[in-house]
């Protein structure tokens, strides 16, 4: 063997050196065919070349350690993790529209007169503790580490209480209206006893 066979049998798909992987897939590519070669790296090695076809329908070139590394693909895997990562945050952003809109509701009820309820809340000295009431994103995450889901609507567990969150938690509209029935028998707060007129005496 001369020189330069040698170097053709060390750089031929059939020679030991390299093995063959043709028909193999990696992730989602099966390799097809051998590209030659990479350049020699700085420690003297270099790498076959495989042709590939991804299951997406694209054909790419990939070197054997790339291959190997796993979750072989053209792009497509990270491109559909980019968007999947948008959709969450998407709904993430949704999420936050929500809780915002209950957030203003509540600050509503308790320090701004002009509002539907305010009677029954600020009205009557319900207030937002100071950490939720200065900042909006300190309700949010409360309520995310503590069971809000879409269909959950804030409820205070004492409902002469403040808005804070140990007297707060999400439950179902359902549950809110039966806790409005059986809090109509409960005697109503001191500014808001009815003042009984007895003509008796
Ligand atoms: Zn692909």
């Amino acid at each position: 063997m001369n020189k330069q066979e040698i170097e053709i049998s060390q750089f031929n798909i059939n020679a030991p050196k390299v093995k063959n992987i043709i028909g193999q897939k990696y992730g989602r590519l099966t390799v097809i065919e051998q590209h030659g070669f990479t350049e020699l790296n700085k420690y003297g090695t270099r790498y076959a070349i495989w042709y590939c076809r991804c299951d997406c329908g694209n054909y790419v070139e990939r070197t054997t350690d790339v291959l190997k590394r796993g979750k072989s693909s053209c792009g497509c895997i990270q491109k559909e993790a980019l968007k999947n990562m948008s959709k969450r945050n998407t709904t993430h952003g949704m999420t936050h529209t929500r809780l915002y809109r209950i957030y203003k509701g509540m600050i509503g009820r308790c320090y701004y007169p002009c509002m539907d309820r305010y009677n029954a809340y600020g009205g009557r000295g319900i207030t937002v503790c100071d950490k939720w009431k200065n900042d909006r994103t300190k309700f949010f995450e409360w309520a995310l580490q503590n069971g809000y889901k879409e269909n959950l609507t804030i409820e205070r567990k004492d409902v002469n209480g403040n808005y804070e969150p140990s007297n707060c938690t999400w439950i179902t509209m359902a549950e809110q209206y039966k806790n409005k029935q059986s809090n109509a028998k409960t005697p109503l707060p001191e500014p808001y006893k009815e003042v009984s007129h007895d003509r008796s005496n």
